[in-house]
């Protein structure tokens, strides 16, 4: 990031956090060769990785679009909206920390349905159902025997 005092090309990151609720990160960089401290904005869609879907196709990282996942899989169930974003934060930030230029959409679907699993069956069936796109009947009820095990 070039200084924009001395236009310097060096400088260390001294802070990182999200903001914008989530949608971009703030960095607080200090310049090399001058010293002074300078705050940048980067967009999510810099920082994370490029989604590789099914067929191949690649696209940028879409929190609304895992949100409205969510939110369709959590109808009528006492999960909050709040929860919901949390939920994605804490995706978001696994994301990050990996620092990855790819990801499989199958396995953004398999963290999500991992933190729903812990949050309602209901949920976690749902949604697992709709990014596994269970083959028949009979795979999706495994499924659900499976989570049913689990309780017992
Ligand atoms: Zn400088």
């Amino acid at each position: 990031m070039k200084c924009p005092f001395c236009g310097y090309l060096n400088d260390k990151v001294i802070d990182s956090r999200p903001s914008k609720g989530g949608v971009a990160i703030r960095r607080r960089r200090a310049c090399l060769n001058c010293q002074k401290r300078f705050t940048t904005y980067e967009q999510i869609e810099d920082i994370m990785p490029v989604v590789v879907k099914r067929d191949s196709r690649r696209e940028s990282f879409d929190r609304l679009k895992i949100i409205a996942g969510i939110r369709k899989a959590a109808e009528k169930r006492p999960i909050s909206s709040e929860k919901i974003e949390s939920l994605v934060d804490e995706i978001e930030n696994k994301l990050m920390e990996k620092s990855l230029k790819e990801i499989h959409s199958t396995e953004i679907g398999e963290m999500v349905s991992s933190y729903l699993r812990n949050l309602d069956d209901v949920a976690y069936v749902r949604f697992a159902s709709v990014y596994r796109q269970f083959k028949d009947i009979g795979a999706f009820m495994d499924e659900v025997k499976k989570l049913m095990s689990r309780k017992n």
